[in-house]
């Protein structure tokens, strides 16, 4: 009798055991810090080059579904950057990517390549927004409608860091017919 009663005891403590714990409330979903977001194409900036801060370790690149980016041109505007001291950590063409698909509108330490999403001005053949804080780049999304000469540099130099510069014939020339290939202040240590 005590065996049975012994028995019966364990059972009940296995089932209790085994019971699902009380579903628990959906968490909040609020990876990212509030950070300043700034998108250059609306701030062209006179005087001096400008930078809105630097990348704490070199960045990788994400190029999602359909992008208008050539994978030559890619690494062609990556090694442009390369010589002037910016290296890259990483390119991967992943469209299932957070910041690809939608679920995050950025990535942290990632710089997203994408076509033109909700809001894009098609009178830009690129733009870029980059998230940042205290002088730190956190992430940034490049949108790029016309792959043409010079747009992958230019957007990745804000994805780097820089504003713009009306100096005729720089690469972070806010117009893309007045600007150029020149790379004054663009180098690190320049
Ligand atoms: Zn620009």
């Amino acid at each position: 009798m005590r065996t049975l009663i012994n028995s019966v005891f364990l059972m009940m403590m296995a089932c209790s055991v085994s019971q699902p714990p009380d579903p628990q409330p959906e968490p909040v979903s609020q990876p990212y810090p509030v950070v300043f977001k700034s998108e250059p194409e609306l701030i062209p900036v006179r005087g001096s080059m400008k930078s809105v801060g630097k990348w704490r370790h070199p960045p990788r690149i994400i190029v999602c579904d359909h992008a208008l980016v050539d994978q030559l041109d890619l690494r062609e505007a990556v090694a442009w950057w390369g010589t002037r001291g910016y290296p890259i950590e990483s390119m991967s063409w992943n469209g299932s990517a957070p910041s690809c698909v939608g679920t995050m509108p950025w990535e942290f330490h990632t710089i997203t390549i994408m076509l033109p999403t909700t809001g894009y001005n098609f009178q830009n053949y690129g733009s870029t927004t980059i998230y940042h804080e205290d002088g730190m780049l956190l992430g940034v999304t490049i949108e790029i409608s016309d792959p043409r000469e010079r747009v992958l540099e230019h957007e990745l130099g804000h994805s780097l860091g820089w504003l713009h510069w009306a100096q005729r014939g720089h690469m972070m020339h806010p117009e893309w017919r007045l600007g150029g290939w020149h790379d004054a202040g663009l180098s690190v240590g320049e």
